[in-house]
């Protein structure tokens, strides 16, 4: 049986322009380019790339955080997009800085019901006692500040709010890593036993591969705002195509099959200057010529790539 989407992308830009700093003017950051994705219903679909690569932008365009300049993000049918916070909500990558320290940890747990729904003090009360639960922490927390806890317990509690309003989907940016390594662990066997649960939808967004391999479903690699590779997380683990997968997967040695090491040479370019043909092509060790003024197509459909060296 086919899965349902919960999320479709077709096409989608985004851009922003940016003061040049010293030398004047503006510049425009090609941050999205042309970024086509399902996100499958009850899915860990993971984001993987180099910072800058426009993965946390396109995690903002999805939750209309970030005005787009063409393209459609479509949600299911289900979804009312009047109560869209009710759909989706965010987990961030820092812990120490998503959570106000002036409000007690039952008040900002509270706030997403007091403003969204209906429900009465005590309902709110009993649904905040049941959501901290969940996510391993006892209810004497909710008196406590978001000093008094550690980075873990208080991503933790970061997560219990993004539960609050009972989201179908949760985009997870980066949310491990700011956490000791130890505490790693914790945190990912959570946001897994919360998925299978209750069939939460993910995206995952990370550069790092050891933890897509064991949480992801399937796995997006973006690069400069396009994604040149998508596939199941066992065939693009097994098997990867695009020679940034392979550099990237080489950057975790246990996880590297390839026999040629691909090892990245300098920096991704920037995104207000996109290099024309593949955006790969200046860190490529096989790119042609035509690599310099084509832009290869998408190639296969449950595996997909874009380079030349498939077609
Ligand atoms: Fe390398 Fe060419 Fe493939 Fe781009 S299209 S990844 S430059 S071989």
């Amino acid at each position: 049986m086919q899965t349902k989407n919960i999320v479709e992308i077709n096409d989608l830009y985004v851009e922003y322009n940016v003061n040049k700093g010293i030398l004047g003017g503006k510049q425009t950051i090609h941050a999205v380019n042309g970024v086509s994705i399902q996100i499958r219903k009850g899915e860990i679909l993971a984001l993987a790339g180099e910072s800058g690569c426009g993965k946390s932008t396109l995690a903002r365009a999805i939750l209309q955080l970030e005005p787009i300049k063409s393209g459609h993000i479509k949600f299911s049918d289900s979804v009312d997009t009047n109560d869209f916070y009710k759909f989706a909500q965010m987990v961030f990558q820092n812990p120490y800085a998503s959570l106000n320290p002036k409000m007690k940890i039952g008040e900002i747990l509270k706030e997403p019901l007091e403003i969204n729904t209906k429900y009465s003090k005590q309902e709110i009360s009993k649904i905040v006692k049941e959501k901290i639960k969940l996510t391993g922490l006892d209810e004497n927390c909710l008196d406590l500040y978001p000093h008094e806890f550690s980075g873990g317990q208080r991503q933790r509690i970061a997560i219990a709010r993004a539960l609050m309003l009972s989201p179908e989907f949760i985009l997870a940016d980066e949310p491990v890593s700011a956490l000791d390594v130890s505490i790693q662990a914790q945190i990912i066997n959570l946001l897994k036993e919360l998925k299978e649960k209750y069939k939460l939808t993910f995206l995952l967004i990370t550069h790092d591969m050891s933890v897509i391999k064991y949480l992801a479903d399937r796995i997006a690699i973006m690069y400069l705002g396009e994604i040149i590779e998508i596939g199941k997380c066992e065939d693009v683990f097994a098997n990867p195509l695009h020679p940034y997968t392979k550099a990237l997967l080489n950057s975790v040695p246990q996880l590297n099959k390839t026999d040629k090491k691909i090892i990245l040479k300098g920096d991704l370019p920037s995104p207000a200057d996109l290099p024309s043909g593949c955006k790969f092509h200046t860190r490529c060790p096989y790119v042609m010529e035509k690599c310099k003024k084509c832009i290869p197509q998408e190639k296969g459909s449950s595996h997909m790539v874009k380079c030349f060296l498939y077609e």
